[in-house]
């Protein structure tokens, strides 16, 4: 039988849409051939023209540009959303449900300082917590 995860009742999170996960820190938003070839279609780009603009190497790894602030190059700062939300990639698209952040309940806590969205809201069961945390490894 498997363990119950320390949040066996489930973590509430609703997105407040306050833009900090888009902006601030330096971090890295990793990309795959199925998310860059999404997010240059919606931009209406070739897919090398959307690399040259928007994308960096880090190693053998696609990460989205920043810009010189920290802020996601696809963040549009006057309406403070992504330009690119409907197809913004799966680790955009899965947060706060990351691994890192659901490991300890001071993991979590510690994302709860990073997001207002953390800790209130909607009460996600822990099946669909474990299914978002099982799409990409952050
Ligand atoms: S930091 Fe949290 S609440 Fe703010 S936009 Fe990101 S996910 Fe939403
Ligand atoms: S791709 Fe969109 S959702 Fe993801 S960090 Fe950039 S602006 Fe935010």
């Amino acid at each position: 039988m498997s363990k119950k995860p320390w949040y066996g009742e489930g973590l509430r999170f609703q997105c407040t849409e306050c833009g900090d996960c888009c902006t601030g820190a330096p971090g890295y938003v990793w990309l795959n051939k199925a998310e860059i070839e999404a997010m240059a279609a919606a931009l209406e780009l070739e897919v090398p023209a959307f690399e040259e603009q928007y994308v960096c190497l880090v190693g053998i790894r696609k990460s989205l540009l920043e810009r010189p602030d920290g802020d996601c190059i696809l963040f549009d700062g006057q309406t403070r959303r992504c330009e690119v939300y409907h197809v913004r990639p799966r680790q955009c698209r899965t947060w706060p449900f990351w691994q890192s952040n659901v490991r300890t309940p001071a993991a979590w806590a510690e994302a709860r300082q990073a997001c207002p969205g953390c800790g209130r809201g909607r009460l996600v069961p822990p099946d669909e917590i474990e299914r978002i945390v099982a799409i990409i490894k952050v």
